[in-house]
């Protein structure tokens, strides 16, 4: 037990570590490309929102799509996790969880985003591994089932930052998107 106490700390420094080379690496690429392109673009160093979404592989053009639909291409920051909204609350993979605070703090920090859009999809795989598959038998179980996950991040969100507007939202497999929580 207080072998595992001890171990555990060591890992996490050694992965803060990692993950603060990778944010300095790339808080520098960035910040080159700000002073590069600030004269032309006329527009300083922000953007509008953070996107937080599922991985799967069956969305991303239809992701892009919707995104590109609202005015927003080349305007947001991405976060890919599994689940979208479960993946980062989810007692299941803790890590997940910090790389999505630890992301949206980042882009807070360089990209000044005044919003973060949650999308959950449905027919999630992740949403399966972890739930399990039940609650995709039933459209309306499903899409609830989204809106709890949708609904405590977005509390989470507003509790640590007041500021920030948060959507959550819904996509059928066919790019179809509804707000959800
Ligand atoms: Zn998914």
């Amino acid at each position: 037990m207080s072998q595992q106490h001890d171990h555990k700390p060591a890992v996490m420094d050694e992965n803060r570590r990692k993950f603060l080379k990778l944010v300095a690496l790339g808080g520098g690429v960035s910040l080159l490309k700000a002073t590069a392109w600030v004269p032309e673009a006329g527009a300083a160093g922000g953007t509008e929102a953070l996107l937080l979404s599922c991985m799967d592989f069956r969305l991303m053009d239809e992701i892009e799509r919707y995104m590109s639909g609202r005015g927003l291409r080349d305007k947001y920051d991405h976060v890919i996790l599994a689940g979208a909204s479960l993946g980062a609350i989810t007692d299941k993979y803790p890590a997940w969880n910090q790389t999505f605070w630890e992301h949206l703090d980042i882009a807070i920090k360089l990209h000044d985003i005044n919003e973060v859009i949650i999308m959950d999809h449905r027919d999630c795989g992740a949403y399966k591994v972890i739930l399990g598959a039940e609650h995709t038998r039933d459209p309306n179980v499903e899409k609830d089932t989204h809106a709890v996950h949708l609904k405590k991040l977005k509390g989470m969100i507003n509790e640590k930052y007041p500021k920030l507007e948060v959507e959550t939202l819904l996509m059928t497999l066919d790019g179809k998107v509804e707000v959800v929580g």
